[in-house]
């Protein structure tokens, strides 16, 4: 049995949830924790005793109550082309990947929000893992504090790591609070100091989250789309049934009014012969376009391009680079904004769609999680499945 440490873990808390255990458990003024986050973020320190500034009595206090409990890195693999992939384990053999990618005067980061995902949309490698756990908020914020270390981060300064996007393992949305908190400590200038809108999270589509998101966080917000039909759509995210395009768009059409000159980045994987013909593209269009009207804004809708990532065992192929270019060419035609996100990282299996970790125990937790999905009405479908 491993022992189960009661101390706090500070890479738990976000700002506010440090100031309260300085002053509730230590008896300690607000600035104190300010200096706490500053060495575990900005100096990557995590030794009470190497924060000089703190005085012995302090010290001794936070050796008694607190620990900064980092991941542990079990494989980090440099690719040729810049690109840096994390392994990090996780407790009972599970472990998550984090991944780097720089690209002219910014790097983005990509984080895992779950060990695992429940929601099993069909060209994703980790849904058809099935799901184990949430991420602790510590461990997701220990993902950016791994990278922000290797890469000599300090916020102010010109550095490496800019941009974090929710878009590693798992469903963010289902993992609400945690990811809510770990992204306030990578956008809080005491933490990693990133600005709002380079902190993105990319979710299914999970409506009431959607709503609840708007309220309470300020990032930039991504939405994995892949079809604008229905029949399509739920086919590829099995979420589709619970919460169909027009719910979806609705919600989309809601969160860019609530944020005054925000908009949605919708996501769209290209899988030959699947959703990347002239009509899917048309129909793309026009979804885009009546977003845009109801929103009274233009371009509040942007279109980005995923050509398909593929993993062992998958039945979809990459869509071929001419048919990625008519259905890019048909949306411009159409005055959609749409870029297309080129692959990075390939010789360390780092692309979208390609993170694997190792999830272990899904079956009962995956039995666990499809019930507390049924519960709320979402089907978790294919998922358990893919797990048994
Ligand atoms: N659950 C969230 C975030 C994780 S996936 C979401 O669905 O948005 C991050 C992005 O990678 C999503 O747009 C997802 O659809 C895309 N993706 C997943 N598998 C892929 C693959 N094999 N090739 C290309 N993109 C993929």
């Amino acid at each position: 049995m491993t022992e189960v440490s009661t101390k706090q873990n500070l890479l738990d808390l976000d700002r506010e949830g440090l100031e309260r255990f300085f002053a509730e458990i230590l008896g300690e003024k607000r600035y104190r924790a300010h200096q706490v986050m500053k060495w575990i973020h900005h100096r990557h320190v995590t030794d009470f005793d190497d924060m000089t500034d703190l005085g012995k009595p302090l010290r001794a206090k936070l050796h008694t109550h607190a620990e900064v409990i980092v991941p542990n890195i079990l494989l980090d693999k440099p690719s040729v082309d810049g690109t840096h992939k994390w392994l990090l384990g996780m407790d009972g053999g599970n472990a998550i990947e984090a991944v780097f990618i720089p690209d002219k005067g910014r790097g983005t980061l990509c984080v895992s929000s779950q060990v695992g995902c429940g929601l099993a949309c069909t060209f994703c490698s980790t849904g058809t893992q099935g799901f184990n756990r949430n991420l602790s908020t510590a461990e997701i914020v220990g993902q950016v504090w791994v990278a922000a270390r290797h890469l000599g981060n300090v916020p102010h300064r010109q550095r490496k790591l800019t941009n974090v996007v929710m878009m590693g393992m798992g469903e963010p949305l289902l993992n609400f609070d945690n990811v809510v908190r770990a992204m306030s400590v990578m956008r809080d200038d005491l933490g990693f100091g990133l600005a709002n809108k380079r902190v993105t999270l990319s979710t299914a589509g999970m409506v009431p989250m959607i709503d609840r998101l708007a309220v309470e966080s300020d990032v930039s917000l991504a939405v994995s789309l892949h079809a604008a039909n229905d029949e399509l759509r739920s086919e590829l995210v099995p979420l589709n049934k619970k919460y169909p395009i027009a719910e979806l768009m609705a919600a989309c059409q809601r969160y860019v009014q609530r944020k005054p000159r925000a908009s949605i980045t919708f996501e769209y994987t290209l899988m030959k012969g699947v959703n990347d013909q002239p009509e899917h593209a048309r129909q793309l269009a026009r979804l885009m376009r009546q977003f845009d009207n109801a929103v009274q804004m233009k371009d509040a809708g942007k279109v980005n391009l995923i050509p398909f990532n593929p993993f062992p065992g998958t039945r979809y192929e990459r869509s071929a680079e001419d048919d990625i270019r008519s259905f890019q060419k048909l949306l411009l035609d159409s005055h959609v904004l749409t870029m297309v996100r080129r692959t990075r990282g390939d010789d360390i299996d780092a692309a979208c769609g390609q993170l694997k970790g190792q999830v272990m125990d899904r079956t009962r937790r995956q039995a666990e999680f499809k019930k507390k999905l049924e519960a709320q009405g979402i089907p978790a479908n294919g998922a358990g499945d893919a797990a048994a």
